[in-house]
């Protein structure tokens, strides 16, 4: 079911009424989750970069988007509630070919302009989920939930909301935020601040996301950068349907040609997938129905859905997230 590049994967049973019916009825029942892109900071291919995996996502330039196996957007997914406007998490540099990609995220029929989008929670604030609020200017307002120590950087050192606010009205909310009958809540991650602030041991630089479908009863979790599997996170994610989790690095061999300072950053940021303490051991005992790699770097070995790494992480029980999965997750009472 998860194996090939199709463009709807469903979770749950469908209800058979449905099906019979094929009314396309999954709007009004389901949590949706659309992957707007997989890729790590730069996406795939990386727009200086002529290494293979790099050259083999220029080579898929001209082929229909079902058959591109490497090219990735930078990480950022959108989650629906039946019959409710999107949340959108974390905002990417490719925000706007995302959105012209997704018939979910087109202006809704009825007047010339809007946006099915309801707010966007934040991860963290690095340059590859923030930069994207940019282009979100052309709205009427803009909802942003994250946790106080981004919301001060994104004032400040990376002043993006006050420059948006020369545009449209800026709100902020903490965590727990609900956005389109989402709740979302987070759980502060050791990971390191964005490159630019400076070295802090405040809580909340990093989180991990759990998105709670008020109507669906459904629960997915989402962490592209995690630094640790502790029994903190462990506790997060029980009882979720669906995990995302950092697939950056295959290995610290992918970290050798960078500057020490970067290594160390990476290393305090992004746990390998490979290895007896990588995620992956850890993740395939996880009693979570559905788990999934994104934040996906260019160097990762199992971008290649033929390469021995593919196979080991789906041999595990763990799917490779693609930019345009869609997932419905419908209510287990239906
Ligand atoms: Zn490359």
């Amino acid at each position: 079911m998860f194996s090939g590049r199709g463009r709807s994967v469903r979770v749950a049973l469908f209800p058979v009424f449905c099906s019979l019916l094929s009314l396309g009825c999954g709007d009004a029942l389901s949590m949706r989750l659309l992957v707007l892109g997989s890729g790590a900071g730069g996406g795939v291919p990386q727009w200086n970069c002529l290494c293979p995996q790099c050259r083999r996502a220029r080579e898929e330039r001209d082929l229909p988007a079902a058959q591109k196996r490497f090219r990735r957007t930078q990480a950022s997914i959108a989650v629906s509630e039946p019959g409710e406007r999107w949340t959108l998490i974390n905002a990417s540099p490719d925000l706007c070919s995302q959105f012209a990609q997704a018939a979910e995220l087109a202006p809704p029929e009825g007047a010339l302009r809007g946006s099915p989008l309801a707010g966007v929670a934040l991860t963290d604030g690095q340059l590859d989920h923030t930069t994207g609020l940019l282009f979100l200017r052309e709205g009427t307002e803009i909802r942003i939930a994250c946790t106080d120590p981004v919301w001060k950087s994104l004032n400040s050192t990376f002043p993006i909301v006050s420059v948006l606010r020369h545009f449209l009205p800026v709100e902020r909310s903490a965590y727990p935020a609900e956005f389109g009958g989402v709740r979302i809540e987070a759980l502060s991650l050791p990971g390191a601040p964005a490159p630019y602030e400076a070295p802090s041991e405040e809580p909340g630089q990093v989180v991990a996301l759990r998105l709670l479908g008020t109507k669906s009863g459904r629960r997915v979790a989402y962490a592209p950068g995690l630094p640790e599997i502790s029994d903190a996170f462990l506790a997060f994610v029980s009882g979720c349907d669906a995990l995302f989790v950092d697939g950056t690095f295959w290995s610290e061999e992918e970290l050798a040609p960078m500057s020490e300072e970067r290594r160390r950053s990476i290393r305090r940021s992004h746990l390998p997938v490979s290895g007896p303490e990588g995620s992956l051991a850890r993740l395939a005992k996880l009693p979570v129905a559905k788990k999934f790699y994104i934040h996906i770097n260019n160097t990762n070995p199992m971008l290649d859905p033929d390469s021995p790494q593919a196979k080991e992480v789906r041999e595990a029980g763990v799917q490779i997230a693609y930019d345009g999965m869609l997932l419905s997750f419908y209510p287990t009472d239906s």
